[in-house]
Parts: C-alpha cells; structure tokens; sequence
C-alpha cells in the first residue's frame, strides 16, 4: 500500500485499486486514461504489481515481483507502445499478441500485457484487439492506456473499465517537484507547478530540459500579447520561430494548454490559479474557445508544413478579428 500512497493525488482511482484486489475481482481489461505526464504507465505498474504482489499490503514494492514489474523486466509482464520498432500495433503483430495470450505465464498465475498510447491504434488494429478482450483466457489481463478515450471504439470501451487519472492540485504537485529536486527552491517548484496545471510529469520536463522551458516560456508571454491584443510584438515572438517546425508545434500545444486552463478557470472547473485574473477578465470565454480553434487550426497548418511565418501570420490575423470582433 506504501507503493500506492506515494502515486500523487487520485485518491479515488487509488481506492478502486485497492478494492479490486482486496475482493480479489481485478476486471481482465482496465483503460487508463489521462494527458500525458499524469503517470499513466507508472499506475499501470502499480496495477500489475498489486496482483502479483506476495507481499502483505499489495503493491508492497518490496517481494520480488513487485520489484521485477517497476523495473519493466517481468517475465509476466508485457509492455509495448506504438513507437516499438517492430510495430507492435500492426494488424499483423497484435495476431501474434493473441496467440502468445494463450502460452501460460512463466512464473505465477496470471499474465499482465500493458498497451500504451492505444489511441495510435488504426480501427481495424482496435478491431483485431477487440476480439482478445471479449474472451481473454483466464491467467491474462489487460491494462491499456490511452490520452482521451473519444479515440478509442466503443466496441472496446464497453469491454474495459476506465479509469481517468487527473494533475495534481498545484501545492501537491509543487511538493513532488520539491522531493525530487531538493536543489530547486520552493518558489521555482510552486511557479512551475502552475505553469503545468498541477502535471507533475510536465513540471518535471520542463524543470530538465532547458530548451522547453524557453518555449514554455514563449508560451506564456505569447498568451500574455494575445490577451494585451499586442500583436506587433507577438508577431515579433513568433518570428523567432522561422524554420523551425517542431519547436513551433510544441510552442503551439502550450499555448493550447494555456488557454485550456484558462477556460477551465472561467467555468470555475479549476482551482489552479493558473493565470493571472487581470490576464483572465481581458478575454471573454468564447473568445477563448475561439483562440482554442484557431490555435488547432494554425497547428494543422503547420503540421503539413506550411511555412512557419505565413502560419505565424494567419495566427495573428486570425487572432486580431477575433478579438476585435
Ligand atoms: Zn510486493
């Protein structure tokens, strides 16, 4: 249970663990769902290590088994995720997945396959993966993760139990950043917390690799020009962005982040604080919805490489009659 305890907030989805395997009825198909950086492939070992556990209080993540499956090299215990070089979501692959269902596990009773990212599944892999689902032998479980369940058939959501795992309130998640980087003070923890909307694995990122913490960064002040309706100096900003189509798109998913939250805040669905209020009151909350859509437009546009300043043009245009409007 100590294991469970130190998995950050998500109360609720940790005592549907813990009922699960103290009635001894954990389902053969569990979906985790949530955005990245909110632990979805951590809790999905917790879940295998709960059941496999011989410990007293399970996931004890003492016995051998809870240790072998947090350290992805249990033999019962299958990971793939859809970057696999041997393509482990083709059609193709997946028939072989079913078939090795069928091979007993090696050390215990019970085999766990762990599939991330399976809203990457093409519809006719989910298909091929459907028909293992709905009658799995015994000895195996299933545990999926997925980023938002709308990509997933309702074939297979009617098979699976979902779970929804959520970012952290603000403090907590600044309290995780603090224990695992001691060095970094409690104010940079707290201010990075908030940029991440309580996303501990976000947070986390940002705090080790400097060159998305200045797109994050550009992020922010961008949003800042947008609600000031400065759109000179945004146009300036993402000029900085010429020829440089990846950095551009991840500027683009923070900036969608933000805007996000700031919907959220406006519905009162978060308590994060994330933006300043006088940053919030400039915009109205279907203005802010329409940022959203042109943000996934611009996004689009430059996904298929039009070129990064005449979309960094059509963002602002688009933006000013927007805002004007
Ligand atoms: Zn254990």
């Amino acid at each position: 249970m100590e294991l469970l305890n130190q998995f950050y907030a998500n109360e609720k989805v940790k005592q549907t663990l813990v009922n699960f395997i103290t009635d001894g009825r954990l389902p053969h198909a569990v979906l985790l769902e949530g955005e990245p950086g909110v632990g979805k492939n951590h809790f999905a070992r917790l879940i295998a290590a709960s059941s496999l556990c011989s410990g007293e209080k399970k996931p004890c993540g003492q016995c051998r088994n809870c240790r072998l499956v947090l350290q992805d090299t249990h033999p019962d215990v299958m990971l793939l995720s859809p970057d696999g070089a041997d393509k482990p979501y083709s059609v193709h692959a997946l028939r072989e997945l079913i078939l090795s269902c069928y091979v007993l596990p090696n050390d215990g009773d019970q085999k766990f396959y762990i599939l991330r990212n399976v809203h990457e599944m093409s519809e006719q892999a989910q298909n091929t993966l459907l028909k293992i689902i709905e009658e799995p032998p015994p000895h195996v479980f299933f545990i999926l993760t997925c980023q938002n369940h709308a990509r997933i058939l309702p074939t297979i959501l009617s098979r699976v139990v979902t779970l929804t795992l959520w970012p952290c309130p603000v403090e907590i998640c600044a309290q995780a950043l603090k224990e695992r980087n001691p060095d970094t003070d409690e104010e940079e923890c707290l201010r990075l917390a908030k940029q991440s909307g309580g996303n501990i694995g976000r947070a986390l990122s940002v705090l080790q690799d400097e060159h998305l913490s200045r797109i994050v960064k550009n992020a922010q002040e961008a949003a800042q020009l947008i609600c000031d309706g400065k759109e000179f100096e945004l146009l300036c900003l993402l000029n900085g962005y010429n020829r440089q189509k990846d950095d551009f798109l991840l500027f683009l998913g923070e900036l969608r982040q933000i805007f996000v939250e700031a919907l959220r805040q406006k519905y009162g669905a978060s308590d994060k604080n994330f933006l300043p209020g006088a940053m919030l009151n400039r915009i109205s909350a279907l203005q802010t919805m329409r940022i959203l859509d042109i943000i996934d437009k611009v996004s689009g546009e430059a996904a298929q490489n039009v070129s990064i300043s005449l979309s960094g043009a059509h963002l602002c245009s688009a933006l000013q009659q927007t805002l004007r409007g």
